[in-house]
């Protein structure tokens, strides 16, 4: 089965550990918290994809290489440079790769395939657009790029809105078209609604092709909370509900199905007109990722 996944950094990466032995994987990744730092460009979220379908991902922190060293970050800090992100130096190896082909002239779609080759990995990993789009926090203390809102300040400030500079001129790749137009359904793993997923929905030619398919999302709210994250200030500051009838608003216009943690099992049913269903969604490993997977494939047999 041919199957798109829309992807932020930890939720949904956790999920493809399970569907990448199940389904032909295409992955569109959220880019719109990428940015450059120490001279490279970052892209957390197709790193954070590429190293859980090479099965090397840190899965304690759900970013970064497992067993990384820091000696290149700690030597800057020594050197009287601090960079605000902790990089490993695995890790900065991979950033290192990918802006040097940006530099030759690659796009970052080009640059992505070659990249997730050299790990081995065979599903397709594409960034959601070429053009650059950054998420941008409103607080109180002013405006501030989402890696410094949550990484540097560790998600403390009050949000009052969030928005998606560039986003106006971002447009769906023909490799993302493509991809959309020839699978038979389309999965949106556990992610954040607000940070991850709406800057793909908001690329232009992504959405109207949602609406063509069997759109199927995991909700990642479990209860009135996210499982992890800041997705509940941010659904807030949008003016969603935290819950996962929250999230279905979100996808409201080109949602199938929502599944919820078995602990919402009473939200099992319709909600404007989107089915909603249950199983245990709490992915602590890989066997967990695979039930999960095999309950989501199995709705497009349906
Ligand atoms: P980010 O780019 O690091 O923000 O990562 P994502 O947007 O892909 O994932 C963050 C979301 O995943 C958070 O809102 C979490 O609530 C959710 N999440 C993380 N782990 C799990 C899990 O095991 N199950 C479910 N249902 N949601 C999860």
């Amino acid at each position: 089965m041919k199957i798109v996944v829309l992807s932020g950094g930890t939720g949904t990466p956790k999920l493809l550990q399970g569907l990448k032995d199940l389904a032909d994987l295409t992955v569109i990744v959220n880019t719109a918290e990428d940015i450059w730092i120490s001279g490279n460009k970052i892209c957390p979220d197709i790193d954070s994809v590429i190293y859980a379908l090479a099965e090397i991902i840190d899965e304690e922190r759900w970013w970064g290489i497992r067993g990384d060293s820091f000696r290149t970050h700690e030597q800057l800090k020594r050197l009287g440079f601090d960079e605000f992100m902790m990089i490993g130096d695995l890790d900065r190896a991979t950033h290192i790769f990918r802006s040097e082909l940006l530099r030759q002239g690659y796009t970052l779609t080009e640059a992505t395939k070659k990249l997730k080759n050299a790990f081995g990995v065979k599903a397709e990993v594409l960034p959601m657009c070429e053009e650059d789009v950054a998420t941008i926090i409103v607080t109180p203390q002013g405006e501030m790029h989402f890696q410094e809102f949550w990484v540097k300040r560790k998600g403390e400030p009050e949000v009052l809105d969030i928005y998606f500079k560039g986003i106006e001129n971002a447009k769906a790749t023909d490799d993302v078209v493509k991809a959309l137009e020839c699978c038979d359904g389309v999965i949106i793993g556990p992610s954040n609604p607000i940070t991850s997923v709406m800057p793909i929905l908001l690329v232009k030619g992504i959405k109207e092709r949602l609406r063509r398919k069997k759109v199927v999302a995991v909700s990642p709210i479990v209860g009135n909370r996210p499982v992890s994250g800041p997705a509940g200030k941010f659904m807030r500051a949008k003016g969603y509900e935290v819950s996962p009838l929250g999230v279905v608003e979100v996808y409201a216009d080109f949602l199938d199905v929502l599944v919820v943690d078995s602990s919402d099992a009473d939200l099992v049913g319709k909600y404007k007109g989107i089915e909603v269903v249950a199983t245990d969604t709490i992915m602590k490993g890989k066997e967990d990722a695979k039930r999960l997977s095999e309950f989501l494939l199995e709705l497009f047999r349906l």
